[in-house]
């Protein structure tokens, strides 16, 4: 058998690791097919100010139901999407999902921003940012209103590549966040020098405020530098209405979360919006609607 090191000999689970493969076959060779017939969806999750209290956003979350596999998360999918370079496919679609139903709600009379995942490879495509342009020019969606958000690994690790579009981006006026923040290597100093305006700390952390000072202490201080670098700061995985109140007492201004809501389908997000509170006489509120 194979060993690592010259130790403990590396067992080899042949039957799984050939289901594996050929599962993530099974979502290459279908991946354009179940975009066509609508099997890939986008799913939105609000974003809520601490301060207000009101529905400022949505990040749009990339869904696959698969006729014979089931529901597909986006952790098992877009790597595998990754690796083939179909991923520029994924992001057009889900751009053009969010660019409409922002026109949508912008119809509506509800200025919503959408913030949507981009992965490193969108980035090498040279012409990326000319695409986003001409989306929002379809969708007649004012660049403000779309963020972009990017892992600190992919930031970090293609620097040269993302660089000059993440700048064409900025300067079309669209907003950037670099997620995920504090699971990756990138220095804050690092994060001072690219063109972002959000930093979005990792749910574990949010998620472990309940229970680790530890987790508190790391969340205050991302909160704390990333007001001093003059960003937004955003915590995500808000579950429990303690956090919220801690988050909001720390200064953080927004939220998302399963406790505000889980993401959901475009039409029950809709539904969702209209059953919330509307305060439009409010001095100073924000104009969405509060949760
Ligand atoms: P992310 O961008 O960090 O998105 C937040 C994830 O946290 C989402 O998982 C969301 O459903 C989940 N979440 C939100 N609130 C809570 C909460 O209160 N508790 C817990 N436990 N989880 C919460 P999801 O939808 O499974 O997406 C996972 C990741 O997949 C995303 O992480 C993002 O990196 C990636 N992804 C999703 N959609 C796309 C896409 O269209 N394109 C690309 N490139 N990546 C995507
Ligand atoms: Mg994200
Ligand atoms: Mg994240
Ligand atoms: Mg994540």
């Amino acid at each position: 058998a194979a060993t690592r090191d010259g130790g403990e000999p590396v067992r080899c689970y042949e039957p799984s690791m050939g289901e594996r493969a050929a599962r993530r076959l099974r979502l290459i060779r279908g991946f354009s097919a179940a975009v066509a017939r609508r099997d890939v969806r986008v799913d939105f999750q609000p974003v809520v100010s601490l301060g207000t209290r009101t529905v400022v956003g949505v990040e749009a979350l990339a869904r696959w139901d698969h006729p014979e596999l089931g529901l597909l998360l986006p952790d098992e999918f877009v790597p595998v999407l990754e690796a083939t370079g179909q991923i520029a496919e994924l992001t057009t679609f889900v751009l053009d999902e969010s660019l409409a139903a922002a026109r949508r709600w912008l119809d509506r009379g509800m200025r919503l921003s959408v913030a949507v995942n981009v992965s490193v490879g969108n980035l090498a495509v040279d012409d990326f940012a000319e695409e986003v342009a001409a989306l929002l020019a379809v969708h007649r969606v004012p660049a403000e209103l779309l963020t972009l958000e990017l892992t600190e690994s992919g930031v970090s690790s293609e620097r040269e590549v993302a660089l000059p579009v993440l700048r064409r981006l900025h300067s079309l006026g669209c907003h950037l966040a670099v997620d995920d923040f504090g699971t990756g290597q990138s220095s804050l100093a690092h994060l001072r020098r690219l063109p972002v305006d959000q930093v979005k700390i990792d749910k574990s952390f949010v998620l472990g405020m309940g229970t680790e000072y530890g987790d508190v202490a790391v969340v205050r201080a991302i909160v704390d530098l990333g007001h001093t670098l003059g960003l937004t700061v955003v915590a995500e995985g808000v579950e429990q209405a303690a956090v919220r109140v801690a988050l909001a007492e720390m200064g953080c201004d927004v939220a998302q979360g399963y406790l505000v809501s889980r993401p959901l389908p475009a039409r029950c997000f809709d539904t969702w919006l209209e059953s919330l509170d509307v305060h439009p006489d409010e001095p100073g509120a924000a104009p969405g609607p509060r949760t």
